[in-house]
Formats: structure tokens, sequence, C-alpha cells
């Protein structure tokens, strides 16, 4: 039997109603700050993610999906979204002269070892915002993900930041990583001797065990900042306190892309073991005029929606359940059944009402009826038929069966779609 390629999950029905209820939460929360949706396409040229995400980065160096089209033109499945979102705004001419807040949501591809947390095809909400250099919107993003997080319940969530300053810094600061680094050669593990020279910043990022006390004694980059990226970040660390946002700095988050400046931060949680990032981002002023825009501030940040889900599903409830289901019993039935269920339907607006088809003795029926998780059981049969009513027998409550007129049915299950919608 062919299988799902390996890292690709299916998301079925049973998880389904879970991930409506966070991306609900997602949106209107979005609406709430004001923040627009962009829709990109899921295959770019390659050049894009390799002049945009940097050459020696993990994703591009080993993570993407890269091939050659028909063409011959080398293309590659977004391994995170940003990239597309800038090419899009510059594109689409939303840059110049305006300000932007967008988010965009879908699948994104990296090929990296699967384990819980961590899929081949996994899927990001990410937020940017375009034309802002001050801390008031690196603050703005922390404070609409921490409002998220308070609508989906989850109050565990840490949230760490840091400042990487600007290029410059970054380029002073590298030479003093690697002389400490090179000084201590027999304690890196493979990937960070290969990364001494490359990305030395990436080893502050290592997840190796063996390796946090070194990276702990490492120089601080906060150290080598310059005054205007202090006095940023102090600026946003100033509306987090006002705000109540707890917080820690800590100083060797530096994010795996390449393009981030100035602010960066992670909120975290403990209980998804190695995959602990929820939601990462920060500011990346230099992006869009590389990327070949005018001079452009920017920042935003992206949620990991499976590491997301795992957090929240026990925790919410989705309404997904039918409030009815309709049991008919004869060949007349099936069709005043039909078109009874139409007719409740366009009247109550919400309603979830699921007609049973495939026929079946009553008593199947009555078991698919409690099956499907209904509030109440819709039954016509020869004596409704006759008496032009309808009975009603709630599935979840000691109460008896009573027969209706369209008009009284309408009445009952309007009190239904409004209690559990
Ligand atoms: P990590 O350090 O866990 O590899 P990252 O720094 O590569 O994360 P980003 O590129 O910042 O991650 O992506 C933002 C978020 O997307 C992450 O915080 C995480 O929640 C999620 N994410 C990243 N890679 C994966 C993946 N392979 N599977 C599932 N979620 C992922
Ligand atoms: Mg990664």
């Amino acid at each position: 039997m062919i299988q799902a390629i390996r890292g690709m999950k299916d998301i079925t029905p049973d998880e389904t109603p879970y991930w409506h209820v966070i991306e609900e939460a997602i949106r209107r929360i979005l609406a709430a700050y004001g923040y627009c949706e962009m829709r990109t396409p899921l295959l770019e040229q390659t050049d894009l993610f390799a002049r945009s995400i940097g050459e020696v980065t993990d994703i591009v160096e080993k993570e993407m999906y890269t091939f050659s089209d028909r063409n011959g033109d080398s293309l590659t499945l977004r391994p995170e979204g940003t990239a597309g979102c800038v090419r899009a705004c510059i594109e689409n001419g939303m840059l110049h002269n305006q300000t932007q807040r967008l988010w965009y949501t879908g699948p994104m591809f990296r090929h990296e070892r699967p384990q819980k947390g961590r899929y081949r095809q996994f899927h990001q909400v990410g937020v940017e915002t375009f034309g802002f250099s001050g801390p008031d919107i690196d603050a703005e993003l922390i404070l609409l993900s921490a409002s998220l997080w308070q609508a989906l319940g989850l109050y565990d969530l840490t949230l760490e930041i840091n400042s990487l300053g600007t290029s410059e810094n970054r380029a002073v600061y590298r030479d003093k990583l690697v002389d400490y680094f090179s000084a201590h050669l027999q304690q890196l593990d493979a990937d960070s001797q290969r990364r001494l020279h490359t990305n030395p910043l990436r080893i502050l990022d290592s997840k190796n065990p063996d390796m946090q006390a070194l990276i702990g004694d490492a120089p601080k980059l906060s150290d080598y900042l310059d005054e205007e990226s202090k006095a940023h970040f102090a600026g946003l660390i100033r509306i987090l306190e006002q705000a109540q946002i707890s917080y820690t700095v800590n100083p060797c988050l530096v994010r795996g892309l390449d393009y981030y400046s100035k602010t960066v931060f992670e909120w975290k949680t403990d209980k998804l073991g190695a995959q602990s990032a929820v939601c990462a981002g920060g500011r990346f002023d230099t992006l869009v005029e590389h990327l070949g825009g005018k001079p452009t501030p920017a920042a935003g940040f992206a949620i990991g929606m499976e590491r997301l889900f795992e957090l929240v599903k026990d925790l919410v409830e989705p309404k997904h359940l039918p409030h009815a289901y309709l049991i008919v019993d004869g060949s007349d039935a099936v069709i005043k059944g039909m078109i009874l269920a139409e007719t409740l339907r366009k009247r109550l607006p919400g309603l979830r009402v699921v007609n049973h088809c495939g026929g079946g003795s009553l008593k199947s029926q009555f078991k698919k009826a409690d099956k499907s998780g209904a509030t109440v059981a819709l039954i016509i049969g020869e004596d409704e038929l006759s008496s032009e009513t309808t009975a009603v027998k709630y599935l979840r409550e000691d109460k008896p069966q009573e027969h209706m007129s369209e008009e009284e049915l309408v009445n009952q299950l309007s009190n239904l779609v409004s209690n559990i919608r």
C-alpha cells in the first residue's frame, strides 16, 4: 500500500474541529489588531530563499525541497513564509510610502528529522509588519501573541527576548565568538565545528545538552550592541513591563534565520521536549532592501500550528457536533425528511442537521443518531406523515419524546442553536 511521505501527516476529521477553534481564535485576534491576510504561492524560485534565509543556515543547506520544473527552473517549496510575503509586497507595490500589518497561514516544507512537534510538512500562521521602525510595533506583536495564548487558555508559555543589534554589531561579536569557541574546539559537536566558520552565532542556538555550559559562558552579544539598538531594546522592555508581560532576556537567543536584526523573541513551552518553540519572530529591517525593495523596517513572527495544536487540544472544546439527526422510516418519509431538513437549515442559520441516508432499521438509525453526538433525534415515520408532525427525541436528556408541528420544531431547535453554537 502506498503511504504518506515520511514526516507529512494527514489531519483527520477527529482533529480538524480543534484546528478550526485555533484558527478562528487567531483570525479573530488578528482582526482585532487590524491585520490583513496575504496569500502567496507555495512554490517560489529557489533563489528567493537562498538570498533571504542565508546560504549557511540549516534550512538552505539541508532542509529545502528543491527541484527543477519542466522548464529547468529551480523551484523550492516554501520552508517559511516571510521571504514570499516580502517578495509579494515588493511586487505588488505595497511598501512604498505605506505601512502594512499582514498575516498568512498555510503549509511549510522542511526536510528535517521527523519527531513529535517536528514534521516535513507543517503549518504556520505568520504575521509581518512593514514600515514601522520603533519598538512599539515589536511590543504590539508580542501583545498580540499574548492575547492569542490567553484566548486559547494557554497560561504557561514563557517569553524569551533578545536583541541582535545591527549586522555591524554582529560582525564584531562574531570574531569574539569564533575566538572563544576555537579555544574550546574539542568541546564542540560536529555540527558546531562546521558552523564555527560559516555561521558561529548559530552555535548559540544548539539544542545539544552537552554544549549548554560552554554556550552559557560564551561572550554576550549584548556587550557589543550600538546605542540605538540598546535604546530600541530598552524601549521594548519598558512597554512589556507596563503591559505586565513577563519575559526573560536570553542572550543565546539568536534565531535560525540570517535576516533578523535588533529584537528577536520566542514563546516557549516545556511540554514538547526539544521542540520547545511555539512561536518565534523578530525584526528584519534589512530584508526588504536585500530582496530588491526600498529600505523598509519590518518585524514579524510565526506560530508553529502543530505545536500549538498539541498544547491546546485538551483545553478547547470544539462545537462541531450536529444539533439534530433525522431518522426516516419508509420511502415517503425519506422524501419528507429531506425537504424538512432543507427548510430547517434555511430557517435556522447555524443549525447542523444530519439526514440519515442508506436505509436500515429504526434501531440501527437510532444507534447512528446516538453515535453522531447529536442533541436530538428527529423521527419521521408513518404516524408522523399522517399527522404532519415530527417526533423529537432528546438523546442526551431524560425527557419524554414529543410530537411537533414545523413551527414548533423551528422554535425548539432555535433554542438549541443559540445554546450550543
Ligand atoms: P526549531 O528551532 O524548533 O527548529 P525554527 O527556529 O527552525 O524552530 P522558525 O523557522 O522560526 O523555527 O519557525 C517558526 C515556528 O514554526 C517554530 O517556532 C516552530 O513552532 C514551528 N516549526 C519550525 N519548524 C517546524 C517543523 N519542522 N515542524 C513543525 N513545526 C515547526
Ligand atoms: Mg529548525
